[in-house]
């Protein structure tokens, strides 16, 4: 099975309500009985997030979580076969809104908000790697 990592951008659905913390632990209990790793970037208002696994495991993933209401308008921004992980660590590590990881959008971004429809899979990516973990 050839490893994958899958990048998407999705938006808070503010009709429902999202706690970080209770979504993270049952997904990091799904992931590491799965053999995904990743980053998950919330900066208030959208979701960057990076999958990476198995090409099953990764899809399996993705399609459980484009269906969750708790987000919307949910884009892909790239799927490919890699030779390695990069959050190999983390069964999903999360970045929050803080002020630190806000002072680092304007590195990747051409104003100081997010607009990750402006950015490449690997600006984000890189973005992502810089950021300082919340938990
Ligand atoms: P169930 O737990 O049976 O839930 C079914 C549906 O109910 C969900 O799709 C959702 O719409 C809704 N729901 C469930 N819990 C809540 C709640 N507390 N509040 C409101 N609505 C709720 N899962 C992973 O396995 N790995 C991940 O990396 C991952 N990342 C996520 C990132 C984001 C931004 C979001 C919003 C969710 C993420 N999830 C992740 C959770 C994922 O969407 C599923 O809820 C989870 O995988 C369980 O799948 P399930 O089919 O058993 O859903």
């Amino acid at each position: 099975m050839l490893l994958t990592r899958l990048i998407y951008v999705s938006d808070l659905n503010a009709d429902v309500s999202f706690e970080a913390e209770q979504m993270l632990s049952s997904a990091r209990k799904l992931n590491k009985s799965n053999f995904v790793t990743g980053a998950l970037w919330f900066t208030g208002a959208q979701f960057i997030q990076v999958l990476e696994g198995g090409r099953h495991a990764v899809s399996e993933t993705y399609h459980r979580i484009a269906k969750d209401t708790r987000h919307q308008n949910i884009e892909l921004v790239s799927c490919n076969t890699v030779d390695e992980r990069i959050f190999q660590d983390w069964s999903m590590g999360f970045f929050g809104d803080t002020e630190t990881n806000r002072a680092q959008v304007l590195k990747f971004s051409v104003t100081d908000s997010l607009q990750p429809e402006r950015m490449t899979a690997d600006s984000l990516l890189a973005a992502l790697r810089s950021l300082e973990l919340s938990e």
